[in-house]
């Protein structure tokens, strides 16, 4: 409530700077969450969202673009823009931008920096915003795209407002335009009515896409939704099976991703360091240890080659 607060007088033009602000809450140095927009319009049966925070309110341009700005000078170095479903941005018809426009006006800003955005709906991904992703060196080349089942007949049950078919199909886009995109996604197993016919069209979705991370989640009820009151619940035996399955098809996907990153190059932001190594992070989020010595310091972005992948962090060498 707090946060809609001050985003309605953002977009009534009545908001002014004041450290109270939710969104100056920063605690890293590097890194900045930017809110663009508040509420979702998408009312998935699980979700509780749009009854506690409303409907999709955009901020204006011009107020995110000087506090990206501000947050440039002041030294942040990776920038989040976000929002419950962030590709509708604009389309509550207040400011004539569209996200697209908005992150390609932004990847644009002077500056050492990268900006990445979360979270997106499949169904909204659009061709306009791949194509600014691809052409825009700041813009990091990571997307979350929470798929949450393989099933079509699940995903109607949540209310997705897509089948994996075009879900695929997107994926099959991005990865056409941007072959180094590192892809992440939310799934949620034993959602009320799952089958196993619908939980191995969710193993099977995860085994074609390889994403580099998956956020697995048990189905649990919360309150105040639709799907609370869905009769056909999974048993909680059937649900931990399932996780426990698909957690370890995923960990065996992502060490094989990481591990074929051995000889690459690639582009890592220093966060802090130990006696042996500087660590930095990679688009991905993934850590990355650096062999000493090396001419950068802490905030920096470095090119390196990435040596091992050992016991789940990457290793590598500045280049
Ligand atoms: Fe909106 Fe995301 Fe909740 Fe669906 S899951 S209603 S898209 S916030």
């Amino acid at each position: 409530n707090q946060n809609r607060k001050y985003l309605q007088k953002v977009v009534e033009g009545n908001y002014t700077e004041s450290k109270e602000s939710p969104i100056f809450v920063r605690d890293n140095p590097l890194y900045a969450y930017v809110n663009i927009m508040y509420g979702c319009n998408n009312f998935c049966t699980y979700c509780i969202v749009p009854y506690v925070r409303g409907l999709e309110l955009s901020r204006s341009p011009e107020s995110i673009y000087k506090e990206v700005h501000e947050l440039i000078d002041q030294g942040y170095k990776v920038i989040t823009l976000l929002g419950q479903n962030v590709n509708s941005y604009g389309v509550d018809g207040k400011f004539d931008v569209t996200f697209p426009q908005l992150l390609d006006t932004i990847a644009k800003f002077d500056g050492d920096f990268e900006v990445r955005f979360m979270t997106s709906h499949p169904k909204d991904i659009s061709d306009d915003l791949i194509e600014v992703m691809a052409s825009n060196s700041k813009i990091s080349k990571t997307l979350h795209l929470p798929a949450q089942s393989g099933s079509n007949t699940i995903l109607k049950a949540m209310n997705r407002n897509y089948t994996i078919e075009s879900y695929l199909n997107k994926i099959e886009k991005v990865r056409a335009a941007i072959p180094e995109i590192a892809l992440s996604t939310d799934i949620i197993v034993g959602f009320p009515g799952e089958t196993e016919q619908d939980y191995q069209a969710t193993v099977e979705l995860i085994k074609k896409v390889r994403y580099h991370n998956a956020f697995i989640f048990m189905y649990s009820k919360r309150k105040g939704t639709p799907a609370e009151k869905f009769e056909n619940q999974v048993p909680q035996a059937v649900k931990h099976e399932r996780i426990n399955n698909l957690l370890s098809i995923q960990h065996k996907i992502s060490n094989e991703l990481f591990s074929d990153l051995v000889g690459s190059r690639i582009r890592v932001l220093i966060e802090s360091k130990d006696e042996n190594y500087l660590i930095a992070k990679a688009q991905c989020g993934k850590v990355v240890k650096i062999e000493k010595p090396v001419s950068a310091s802490l905030g920096q972005f470095v090119d390196i080659k990435i040596t091992a992948y050992e016991s789940g962090n990457l290793i590598g060498k500045a280049i």
